[in-house]
């Protein structure tokens, strides 16, 4: 019976990393993974990490099965985290917070939702998007399609075909949108574009769902990086946020995030609250403690949380570095005259170079640069002294 199972294919982002190991090249580089690597290209865990799991040991905590919920510690901070501790909706209960495996799983919770309280509605999503965001929401058995946002001839935003589609979607659909530092593009709106943005949603009854997967990682700074998030729900608009710590803690494997929804009032919240939990329950029963501990620990306690925020400038800082390397190397070395300035616009962890399928396997098969075939790369997996080198790669594959 099992003779029948076909292969599936590998993941389009996962599978890189897998490639990588097999090459056996010295020059090899993996920009495949959004993974933050040291400028010697190694794994790095924060201080404060080490820190909170200090604390983990020395208080001798137990191992106990945790509530469907998670951590009330973690639950807590972590809503605070994204909408401020002062926001209304926070201090008036409007939140309901449940811990997830990490955004994936947050993501997936939401999914579950939707396709059990709104059958029928529709995602939409930015095309293009995080790739993992299909799966989700096919697997989810929630129909999806996509909206305009990438401008190819602009290399920028296509903001009036964003706006169009998201005008067009049926009344009542859910709008996925990435909070700050845009997956893969690297390209967010404008706080101005924001508003408008809200407008067309509030207009036709839409539902935002935000995915914020790198907060504290687009600008360097946690609230600034939560303003999207903060506008909308100052307008009093319910809402979905799928929260991540794995880039900004650093926290990948320990699978710890956060799906908030924000109702109309306390009593809905509670009510969403409980369903969500009905949902978990047989799908994973409870959420892993490790890493909620680790948030809790380091978000809840002022010395240590104001080492995270400049372990985090830090890691951002080293990211804009190989940012304004890799122009500079590209635009030196480059002789065709091609504008290479859009590197410096996008913003996060990834730069979209625009480089077409064949040409990132190019980039690949001859160059040893592992990466998606979308053209996108992990600027976080690359060192100031490997800049010159990429340069040459990418012009090598844009040229010819
Ligand atoms: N959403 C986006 C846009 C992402 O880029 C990522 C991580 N690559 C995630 C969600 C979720 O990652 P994780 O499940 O590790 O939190």
């Amino acid at each position: 019976r099992f003779e029948s199972i076909p292969m599936a294919p590998p993941d389009p982002i996962l599978g890189v990393s897998e490639a990588f190991k097999a090459d056996t090249n010295s020059a090899k580089l993996n920009l495949g993974v959004g993974a933050y690597r040291t400028e010697e290209l190694q794994p790095y865990v924060l201080n404060v990490v080490k820190k909170a799991e200090t604390l983990m040991l020395e208080r001798g905590e137990n191992k106990e099965y945790l509530p469907i919920e998670g951590l009330a510690a973690f639950n807590k901070v972590t809503a605070e985290l994204l909408f401020g501790a002062d926001n209304p909706v926070v201090q008036q209960g409007k939140v309901a917070t449940i811990q997830g495996l990490s955004g994936t799983g947050s993501l997936r919770l939401a999914g579950a939702f939707i396709e059990r309280y709104f059958p029928g509605a529709k995602v939409l999503l930015s095309s293009p998007s995080w790739g993992n965001h299909k799966n989700i929401f096919n697997d989810s058995r929630v129909p999806w399609s996509e909206y305009r946002y990438y401008d190819p001839k602009t290399v920028g935003l296509d903001f009036d075909g964003m706006i169009s589609d998201i005008k067009e979607a049926p009344e009542g659909s859910f709008i996925l949108l990435h909070g700050c530092a845009h997956n893969p593009t690297g390209i967010d709106p404008t706080p101005e574009q924001w508003e408008k943005i809200a407008d067309v949603i509030q207009e036709k009854n839409h539902i935002p769902f935000f995915d914020v997967a790198y907060q504290g990682f687009a600008s360097g700074s946690l609230d600034a990086d939560a303003s999207s998030v903060r506008l909308f729900t100052a307008r009093g608009m319910e809402l979905f946020v799928a929260q991540s710590y794995s880039k900004n803690l650093g926290l990948y494997a320990e699978r710890i995030g956060a799906l908030n929804v924000v109702s109309s009032s306390a009593d809905a919240a509670a009510r969403v609250k409980s369903q969500l939990k009905r949902l978990a329950r047989p799908m994973y029963s409870n959420p892993p403690i490790h890493g909620a501990r680790i948030v809790a620990n380091v978000v809840g306690d002022p010395v240590l949380f104001n080492e995270w925020k400049e372990e985090m400038e830090l890691m951002a800082g080293r990211i804009k570095n190989v940012r304004q390397k890799l122009f500079d190397s590209l635009s030196a070395k480059d002789k065709s005259g091609k504008d290479w300035s859009f590197i410096l616009r996008q913003i996060g962890m990834f730069s979209f170079t625009g480089l077409n399928k064949a040409q990132s396997d190019n980039m690949t098969d001859k160059w040893h640069v592992y990466m998606t075939k979308d053209g996108r790369i992990s600027l976080a997996g690359l060192s100031l002294a490997k800049c010159e080198y990429l340069a040459d790669a990418i012009i090598d594959s844009f040229h010819n």
